[in-house]
Parts: C-alpha cells; structure tokens; sequence
C-alpha cells in the first residue's frame, strides 16, 4: 500500500504548527507561476483500520457492505476511465481495463466473502489480507509486466478500503471548483484523469522536476511546488493558500498584508505577460542585433499546438517517454511514428529534435522489466537502457526516420558518456535506416544527428565525440547533478544543485570549444537555458541557440531583446574567473537588475508578511 507518512526525515524542517496559523512552506519550485486559492487536500491519510470480531447476525450485512463497496469502487473507476478517454484519448484510458479486471475478479471477491464468514472478522480486514497475498504472489512473478500490476493493484485496493470506511477522496475527474491541490503524491490514474481546468496550483510532499505530476504541471501551465516535507501535517480542506512556483514557497492561511502583497504580484506578473506577449512576433534579437534561436521543450504532443501557433518556434527537445509510460502495453513502431510524423508536420517549417527514450532514472513505464536499482540516475537509463534492448531501441529509431520524411526531423541521443556508447548507438541507426531500405520505407538519410552532454565524461571527451555527430545539446539537468554528484530529485542536496557552478561553466566551453573546433552546432535543452537569471551568462559563453518550456519562450525572448552581446560575453569571462556559484550567482543578478528587474526572483525568500517554518533550502 502507498505509504501515507509524509513526515519529514528531519522533523526540524517544516514542523507541524497550530492549524490556525499562517505558514510559510518551502519545496521546490517546479512550475513557475503564483496562484492563490481554497486548498483541496487530496489523501487518505485519516484512514485506520481495526479489526472487528463480528457476531453471526452481522455476517450477512457485513458482506453486504463489502458487496456495496465493490460495486462503489467499480463505479468510480468506469467514471475515471470515461473521463480519461474524453480527455486523453481511448488508449491512455486503457490503462484503467486493468484497474476494473481486479475490482471485477470473482475469485477475489468470492474468496473475501468466505472468510468473512469462516473467520467471523471486518470485510476491511479479511479483504486486506487477501490482496496481501495477491501481492506477495505479484513481486515474485518474473513477469514484469505483471509485476508492475502491483500499482494497479494498489490503486484498486485503497479505493475499496476507503468505500468500506466511508472516506470519500476527492474525484479529481470532476472538482467542485477552481482550487489548489495538495497531496503526498498523485498517482498516474489521479494525474491523467484530472480536472485540469480547475486545478489552480499543485503542492505535493513527494516529486522531482521530472515526476509525473511535476512535468504534467509544467506541459499545461500550472504553478507547482514538490519535495514539501510535512505539507499534508499542516493543512486544513478550505484553508486560503498562496503557491509560489517562481519561488518555491507555499503559504497556508496567509496575513491579509501577504495576500495583499502577493495579489500585486500577480497583477504585475499579468502585466508583465501583456508586454511580453506584445514582443512574442518580434525576433529574438539583442540590442546589438545578434540573432538568437529559441525552441520548445515538449512533454505531451498536446503542447505542440500553442508551441507553433503561440510561439512560433520550432522543438529543440521532443522528450518521447510520455509516449513511453502509463500504458498498459508498448507503444509500436506505428504509434510512435503517427506521433513523431504529426508533430513535424506541426512545426514545418520549423525543425524539430526527437530524443531517443529516455527512462529510468525517476521516469518509469508499464511494460518492460527495468530492474531494480540502488542508484537509478547511475543506472541504466537512458541509452544505456535503449543499447540493452535493441529491438525497442530499432523499433523507435525506425518510428523517428520514418517521420523525418513529413519535416525537419533531427534525431538526439541522451546520456552518451563513452564513445563506444556513441559507436553503438549510430550502428543501430544504422541498421534500422537498412531495415527501411529493405522495406522500401522513405526517410531523410542526411538527417541531423546529435547527442546530449548530460554526463560530464561526455562534456570532457566532447572534441572524440564531435566528428561523429552534427550537433551537441547540453542537458544541464543531468549535467547539474553528475557534476556536483547532487541527486537532482532530493530536496536535501537542493544547496548543492548549482547551475552557476564554475565548474559547470567550464565543461560547457569544453563542449563548445570541442564543437567549435570540427564546425558543429551547440544548443542548450536544460532548464538553464530558460533561466532569466542564467541565459545572458548562457549566451556569454557562446550557446546561441536555446531550448526551453514554452511557458520561459516569451520572457525570455523578451530579456533577449535587452541585452547587449558585447555585455553577456564580458559577464562570462569575468563569470569563468570566480570560484563559486554564489559569485557567478551574484554577477548574473547584477546584470538581470539592470536589465529586467521584472524577471529577477529573490530566491528562497519569502515575500514580506509571510511567516516562515524553519528552511531546508536557504
Ligand atoms: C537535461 O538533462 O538537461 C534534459 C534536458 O533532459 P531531462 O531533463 O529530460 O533529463
Ligand atoms: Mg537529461
């Protein structure tokens, strides 16, 4: 069973505190953006379960009652899976048939009612000790597909526990209103078949930059904080809340100064849209006419539509892994290719970069057996992961050339560390461009092909890697917490994940230089890039072109227009002398103060009025 306990390792970090006052939160800031609202906690952690010795006139109706929870369970999850296929599409609702086969599976069900009369006990708890043997049996099966049943089977058996109980969860296929969620976590079923038009702000105790919920929120543009210990501990359903994306803050039942405060940003953060949203069909341009390339990072094809015609860009990171997960089955080579085909078409004439499957580390899917490791971003992840299994691997790389025939299709492969990783790669390109030969398949052959520098070994050896490549495009994500060896999703080595770090400075020169050396081009996918405070600095050191959520394209196509080149290679210089992120830091906020202090965010501060628990991230 999921766990509930959201308490923190540290209990002097964010202690519970008398429910009435006001509370400042600090998490991580995923999601950029402020939304004030009612709280709408989402969870089940009141529920206890006792057990009862039941006399034999309360056999009958007690089964009866476990009967009627069924039967409630059943129903929900129809109503999430209709939901979800309004709103997703009849394949990503699929993934409930198996959520509805085990609340439909009279073994089960008969067997609970047996035991309820042989051992004269609560449906709860006979029904509890039932699946536990059910899931005892799945964690041992070789199948993986069945072993990662086990969520399912989670899902299923907490939504039956919480009908015997009489605790109602939150429907998030259909909200009361607008409101701000919080939770420990979402599950994928909670996070697909949401209400997203109503969901001002998340806040989860759990999460990464890149978990379910985290990237979902990012795609549609919703305010987000994660990695919040003790969050559930200290809220109340109703409860006035102020979630701070930008800053990473969530604020239970602020002071009126703080709402006050916080409504103005709001209106300058609206006003500051409306001026951006005039410059979006003006060129991404300095002052001193340099010419700068800006792209879409795109988790959901839905994305694609506002990327063009609200942008106008092109995709400089097409991440294929939503494609990948929450499905019962792989996606086929055909599925994929009508994917990959429809986005380039999309964004024709504008090209876009398709990355090779990038799972494991915190992204994980239903259907292939990834094995279970100790320290997954270390692990096989990503081509790694792909090398290990070429067929998957040939099926997406054959799926991706076929697209390339409909637009401007670069193909780009992440967490290449070695150069033998490199060779392999490009041979299985190689083959699968043969298997379409064979075919009779058209696809571009001259394709631009490229690699991200993610892991430092790559950024070190970029100059062997270059000749066999068109293009590098730095993952600083990665790059961030290879280098500093700082787990990117922890919010306790937080402090450490320094993008301004010199030595993450100093491995993007090697990059470039190495690039610059054998005439290929650099582009930069990582948050960084869409940084305000970071992107002059970016651009100092000589990355043009920049890939970025769409939601960063319009203000940062805006402090583009103000800056002057000559001034951003004069703060990369001096930034490559300093010793510290602080002071690289430092001179970075200097030059974002002069030229749109609009953009700059005091992080880690709570804005004035908030009260604040004890800070992890400062
Ligand atoms: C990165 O690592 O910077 C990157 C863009 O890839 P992802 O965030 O998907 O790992
Ligand atoms: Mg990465």
């Amino acid at each position: 069973m999921p766990s509930t306990d959201c308490s923190p390792k540290d209990s002097t970090k964010n202690e519970p505190v008398a429910p009435e006052r006001p509370v400042t939160l600090r998490g991580i800031g995923v999601s950029d953006g402020i939304a004030i609202g009612p709280l709408l906690p989402v969870g089940r952690r009141e529920r206890q379960v006792v057990e009862k010795e039941l006399l034999p006139e309360e056999i009958e109706p007690e089964i009866v009652r476990f009967r009627q929870a069924v039967d409630a369970t059943r129903r929900e999850l129809q109503r999430v899976r209709d939901h979800t296929a309004q709103a997703l599409g009849e394949k990503e609702a699929r993934i409930f048939d198996a959520h509805l086969m085990i609340v439909g599976d009279d073994f089960l069900i008969e067997e609970v009612i047996a035991r309820i009369s042989a051992r004269r006990r609560n449906a709860e708890i006979v029904f509890l000790e039932a699946v536990g043997r059910y899931m005892d049996a799945f964690k041992n099966v070789e199948d993986a597909y069945l072993r990662e049943r086990q969520t399912d089977l989670h899902d299923v058996v907490d939504r039956v526990v919480d009908n015997l109980l009489g605790i109602s969860d939150v429907d998030l296929s259909s909200l009361p209103g607008p409101c701000i969620l919080a939770a420990h976590d979402f599950s994928a079923s909670q996070t697909a078949g949401m209400d997203r038009h109503n969901v001002l702000a998340f806040a989860t105790c759990l999460g990464s930059r890149t978990s379910h919920t985290t990237i979902m929120a990012r795609a549609f543009e919703i305010p987000a904080v994660v990695g919040i210990p003790g969050l559930m501990d200290q809220l109340r359903a109703g409860d006035t809340v102020i979630v701070d994306g930008t800053r990473g803050l969530v604020i239970l039942r602020p002071e009126p100064a703080t709402l006050r405060r916080y409504e103005a940003l709001i209106e300058e953060r609206k006003e500051w849209f409306r001026k951006v949203e005039q410059e979006l069909s003006l060129p991404a341009q300095t002052r001193d006419g340099f010419r700068v390339q800006l792209a879409a990072n795109v988790e959901l094809p839905e994305e694609i539509d506002a990327v063009r015609s609200t942008y106008g860009v092109g995709v400089g990171l097409f991440r294929t892994e939503y494609l990948f997960i929450n499905r019962a089955t792989l996606p086929s080579e055909e599925d994929q290719f009508e994917a990959y085909r429809k986005t380039a078409e999309e964004v024709f004439p504008q090209s876009v970069i398709i990355r090779s499957l990038d799972i494991g580390g915190d992204k994980f899917f239903s259907d292939i057996a990834v094995p279970q490791e100790l320290n997954p971003f270390l692990g096989m992840r990503a081509v790694r992961f792909c090398l290990s299994q070429p067929e998957v691997f040939r099926c997406q790389l054959r799926a991706i050339l076929r697209a390339s025939a409909f637009g401007k299709v670069r193909v780009m492969f992440p967490m290449i560390a070695t150069q033998e990783e490199l060779a392999q790669t490009l041979a299985l390109l190689k083959q699968a461009m043969q298997e379409l030969d064979e075919r009779g398949e058209p696809y571009n052959s001259h394709l631009d092909i490229g690699i991200m520098i993610e892991v430092p070994s790559a950024a070190l050896i970029a100059h062997r890697l270059a000749p066999y490549v068109d293009f590098f495009s730095i993952g600083t994500n990665d790059l961030v917490q290879y280098a500093l060896a700082a787990d990117r999703s922890n919010p306790d080595t937080a402090y450490l994940y320094q993008p301004g770090h010199p030595s993450i400075l100093r491995l993007i020169r090697e990059v470039l230089e190495a690039a610059w050396a054998h005439g290929k081009w650099v582009s930069m996918c990582g948050e960084m890039a869409g940084d305000p405070l970071l992107t002059p600095l970016v651009l100092g050191l000589g990355i043009h072109e920049l890939s970025m959520s769409p939601v960063a394209l319009g203000p940062i196509k805006t402090l583009v227009r103000r800056l002057n080149m000559y001034e951003v290679e004069a703060l990369a210089a001096e930034a490559l002398r300093q010793g510290t992120a602080r002071e690289v830091t430092e001179l970075c906020r200097d030059l974002l103060r002069r030229t749109a202090p609009e953009l700059l965010v005091a992080e880690n501060s709570a804005p004035a009025g908030a009260t604040c628990t004890e800070n992890r991230c400062a």
